[in-house]
């Protein structure tokens, strides 16, 4: 087989430095002969997404969390103190929350970069109500309830993360 006339060319792709001009192999980080750098280092590919950054999901979470938090009054209280103030607790956090979220979409919608911090203060508060609530909960032999709490508290904590990471990485 003939290699055809326009085949690219056989020597390595060379990098020109951007100080001194001067060609470099193109995997070189530093210029050969001035040393500056040639190429930043590498970006972290995966870029965790928050709700900050899609409004949408964080609007679908913000109706969950008002759903929950005007809705479940509904649940009555069974005059034990603890499980009493868990549920008043956790109720109070979902509508700080479902309101925080319905804030943070619109910030998140206009690019505001105060977004960010917040949507980590909102996830890092659901999920210390979800899983503090659930807790409870449990130990009431609540245990359907409590089980949803838990997967609540891990989708939040998994929120506060990647806000937490987009927060400190840009
Ligand atoms: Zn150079």
């Amino acid at each position: 087989m003939q290699p055809s006339p326009d085949a690219p060319n056989a020597s390595p792709p060379q990098t020109p430095c951007p100080a001194c001009g001067r060609d470099n192999p193109a995997e070189a980080r530093f210029c050969n002969g001035c040393g500056a750098t040639l190429r930043a280092p590498p970006v972290v590919a995966h870029r965790p997404a928050s709700a900050a950054e899609s409004p949408v999901w964080s609007l679908v979470a913000a109706l969950l969390f008002l759903w929950v938090g005007f809705g479940l009054g509904l649940r009555g209280y069974s005059g034990n103190a603890l499980y009493d103030g868990s549920v008043t607790g956790f109720v109070w956090m979902a509508r700080i929350v479902g309101i925080g979220l319905v804030i943070v979409s619109v910030l998140g919608y206009l690019r505001l970069r105060f977004a960010v911090p917040l949507n980590f203060a909102l996830a890092a508060l659901a999920t210390a109500g979800c899983l503090g609530a659930g807790a409870i909960w449990f130990s009431f032999g609540d245990y359907q309830d409590s089980l949803l709490l838990l997967v609540f508290g891990l989708v939040n904590a998994s929120a506060a993360r990647s806000a937490w990471l987009q927060w400190r990485h840009g």
